[in-house]
């Protein structure tokens, strides 16, 4: 391997000072020295770092990352510089599969889509499109989501549509939305260059986005370093480099973050005259946080009063503040309330728009953003308003459809929904792309059964057997990453656009080749009886996506493929206004909030109700932003006698979503190998178990077999990593989500992955240990009963 360093030992890499600006620094790995390169980006993370990919011989041998990239200046973290390896496995499915007699069974793509296709027209028949569901991902490109939302919304008009966005970005998209008007990030990269505060929210961003921790360390080592403030109830990576850092317990952001607002009121530094002139809502919020003093806060959370203190003073005094926000708030209680205070703390303190202020909802996946924008999930194309008749009718126009072919009679359905339905028996046809849902829904056993269930036909298109192929009716072998051409977006807006650089193998097919086959068999047509999937390639795509955006918050309009492979990606909007791109939105304190252009009338937080047009209109804050305010509300399960732990699930630094690529990178896969289980030194004493010990941790859902690993993480908390499944099997039961519960937030509905009560103990051993744990069991039964 030839390679710049090893990012295993090296994760960050070399720190480069900032002295005016971040300095480039190339990162490469490769196995030979290529033939040729071709221009791309990284889809392991929501970082999207600019990078190329090295071929030989028609095969991928490498990545360099790109200097001139605004996003990473040629840096790539472990998973981008040894991820690209998933692509050369010899496990690549390479035909399509379909279940004949309980067995996958190798099969032509004529075949398959003549199953497909045949079983498609008769539940429309006889059911109507709903009878239909589609479950994406956060994977794919541009391209395919948006042709993939028309095929879903206009070709058969369900509003069962969703992706596993909903278990990673659902929430970064409401509280967007709630605050904002839309969704759209406000900030931009550079504003770490320059701010002097930075609030990380339930992200430990040194292991999830280690490109974007690099530039901070960059900060850090520099004149000038901003100070930190983490909120996490581990002691992470970026924890350890904290300023201050505030450790509650699992569930409980929104009192820690009242308590903050209320701090930074009393401090008399908010801005008066930003909130008058561009926010509603703030006296609301005043009433309700004066009552979380530190002290209360204290007893609700475990935070110490003085460390609130010591936080909010720092976020009293900065000129400017970048907060960033992921998992630990949205996959926990009260996920969207919770999110909504980082964006009031800005709005209070007119921190937004600006130089060196940035609030980033994070994205978990590459390409979760697109998700969103292109409709491929719950929302409509462009950020439109699927409760605004006018949004509706411009969709109709630019498609060329009916309007009431276009699902708007009530909310989207979202992922948890369309599961429920497949379980009931109403959705007939799931078909699954690009995620692998056996492994990474809450309940992994009741997910199993739906997919089991007899009468629901699951269509799963992936590049590899994963667990979730395994309960398929057919497998479509798809292409990925590398071997097609198409557009994602990360989270600063920037687009990049990835060149195809080999062949995929076999008969694996692009996703975007697999919808237009099936849009083109299934007759699809416009009201004018045109085909209603008017292109023939990605670039094609790409150019109806343009014209759909225009005018909308993600306006595409002035970017083409020819100005995407000049060398760095480029924010939206893009057009006459920002013809290179725009690096803030919201520079003018006018927010996407009238009520004719914004994507939603909103909700109310502890519910979830939908406001109506009508509520809406009466209150139009005509461009100013929402300040929602909103109290604690415990979470729904809390330990007790019988399962006195509380779990929590997350991510590794060498891992992404289910494995299904990074485990077949040998240095990754070797780097975290296995999932465990963490615990507290005291918790492991009390157990009597020592580090790699195999303890059986156990939910009232499941029960799993972890080897234990002890230290950084507070008494009475336990972490198991949710990536590993079952594919390259453990020979045990270690999915993180056999144990997790069927739980979602009231308004973003993404699934509460971040506390489930367990209980913990050594694994049973011989026949002696299992009647030892059936005695147990059985007293734990009566006493829980009594
Ligand atoms: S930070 Fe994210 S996008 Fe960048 S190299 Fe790492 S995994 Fe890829």
């Amino acid at each position: 391997m030839i390679y710049s360093r090893n990012s295993i030992t090296d994760i960050w890499g070399e720190q480069h000072p900032y002295f005016g600006e971040w300095s480039a620094r190339v990162d490469q790995a490769m196995d030979v020295e290529p033939d040729h390169w071709v221009q791309s980006a990284c889809v392991l993370c929501s970082n999207g770092c600019g990078l190329d990919i090295g071929v030989r011989d028609g095969r991928i041998v490498g990545v360099r990352g790109r200097a001139e990239d605004r996003v990473n200046r040629g840096r790539l973290g472990p998973k981008g510089l040894y991820g690209w390896m998933a692509n050369n496995s010899k496990d690549r499915l390479t035909k399509p599969l379909i279940r004949k007699e309980g067995t996958l069974t190798e099969a032509s793509w004529e075949e398959a889509m003549d199953i497909i296709v045949a079983r498609s027209k008769k539940i429309m028949a006889e059911h109507t499109g709903l009878g239909i569901g589609f479950y994406t991902s956060g994977q794919l490109f541009l391209e395919e989501y948006y042709t993939l939302g028309i095929i879903g919304k206009a070709g058969i008009g369900t509003p069962h549509m969703d992706g596993n966005t909903r278990l990673c970005t659902a929430t970064s998209a409401a509280a967007l939305k709630e605050s904002f008007g839309t969704d759209g990030q406000p900030g931009s990269y550079t504003d770490l260059d320059t701010t002097e505060t930075i609030l990380h929210c339930g992200h430990n961003i040194a292991s999830q986005q280690t490109v974007l921790w690099s530039r901070i360390l960059d900060r850090l080592a520099g004149p000038n370093p901003p100070k930190l403030i983490v909120i996490d109830p581990r002691r992470t990576f970026t924890a350890e480099k904290a300023t201050v850092h505030l450790a509650p317990r699992v569930g409980t952001n929104v009192p820690v973050m009242n308590g903050l607002l209320n701090l930074v009121i009393q401090s008399g530094s908010i801005h008066r005259d930003f909130i008058s002139q561009h926010t509603v809502g703030y006296d609301d919020l005043v009433k309700l946080v004066s009552k979380w003093t530190p002290e209360k806060v204290e007893q609700a959370t475990g935070v110490p009063a003085h460390q609130l203190k010591q936080a909010a003073d720092l976020l009293a005094q900065t000129k400017t503040l970048v907060s960033t926000v992921l998992q630990g708030f949205y996959q926990s209680m009260q996920a969207t309330a919770a999110s909504v205070q980082v964006n009031n703390l800005h709005l209070i303190r007119g921190l937004i728009g600006r130089d060196g202020c940035g609030i980033y909802q994070m994205n978990g996946q590459p390409t979760a953003q697109n998700t969103r924008e292109c409709g491929a999930d719950g929302d409509l194309p462009g950020f439109r308003n699927w409760s605004n008749q006018e949004h509706i009718a411009e969709l109709a126009k630019i498609w060329n459809v009916e309007m009431d072919k276009i699902p708007h009679w009530s909310p989207p359905t979202h992922a948890m929904q369309i599961w429920r339905y497949a379980e009931q028996g109403s959705i007939k046809l799931l078909w699954i792309s690009g995620t692998n849902p056996a492994v990474s829904l809450p309940e992994l056993a009741r997910v199993r059964k739906i997919l089991d269930k007899e009468g629901l036909l699951v269509i799963v298109q992936d590049a590899f057997m994963t667990e979730t192929c395994r309960h398929a009716d057919i497998v479509l072998p798809a292409a990925i990453w590398g071997e097609k051409t198409g557009c994602f977006t990360n989270v600063d807006r920037t687009v990049h656009l990835s060149h195809k650089a080999v062949d995929p193998p076999g008969d694996a097919r692009s996703d975007l080749d697999i919808f237009m086959e099936y849009a083109h068999r299934m007759d699809f047509r416009d009201k004018d009886g045109n085909p209603l999937i008017k292109w023939k390639d990605a670039e094609g795509a790409f150019e109806a996506w343009k014209q759909c955006s225009k005018g909308r918050p993600c306006d595409y309009s002035g970017m083409s493929y020819a100005k995407l492979s000049q060398g760095s990606g480029i924010q939206w909007p893009c057009n006459d206004q920002h013809p290179d791109g725009a690096k803030h939105l919201y520079t003018d304190g006018i927010f996407n909030t009238s009520v004719e252009y914004c994507e939603t009338y909103g909700h109310d937080l502890d519910t979830g109700a939908v406001a109506t047009e009508e509520e809406y209109k009466a209150h139009d804050p005509r461009g100013k932003a929402f300040i929602k305010a909103c109290d604690y509300l415990p979470p729904h399960e809390l330990p007790d006698e019988m399962y006195p732990f509380i779990l929590t699930t997350g991510r590794l630094v060498f891992h992404f979503h289910t494995r299904t690529k990074t485990g077949r990178s040998k240095e990754l896969n070797d780097a975290a190998p296995d999932a465990f289980l963490q615990m507290s030194e005291e918790d492991a004493a009390n157990l009597g178990v020592v580090e790699g010990d195999m303890v059986e941790v156990e939910s009232r859902r499941g029960k799993v077999i972890e080897p234990v690993r002890i230290g950084g993480i507070e008494p009475g908390l336990v972490f198991i990593p949710f990536h590993y499944g079952y594919w390259d099997d453990p020979g045990r039961s270690r999915a993180a989500n056999e144990l997790t519960l069927t739980e979602w937030d009231a308004v973003s509905k993404q699934p509460h992955f971040k506390y489930s009560a367990v209980k913990v103990r050594k694994a049973a051993q011989g026949l002696f240990g299992k009647i030892e744990h059936a005695i147990e069991d059985v007293v734990g039964t009566i006493k829980s009963k009594l």
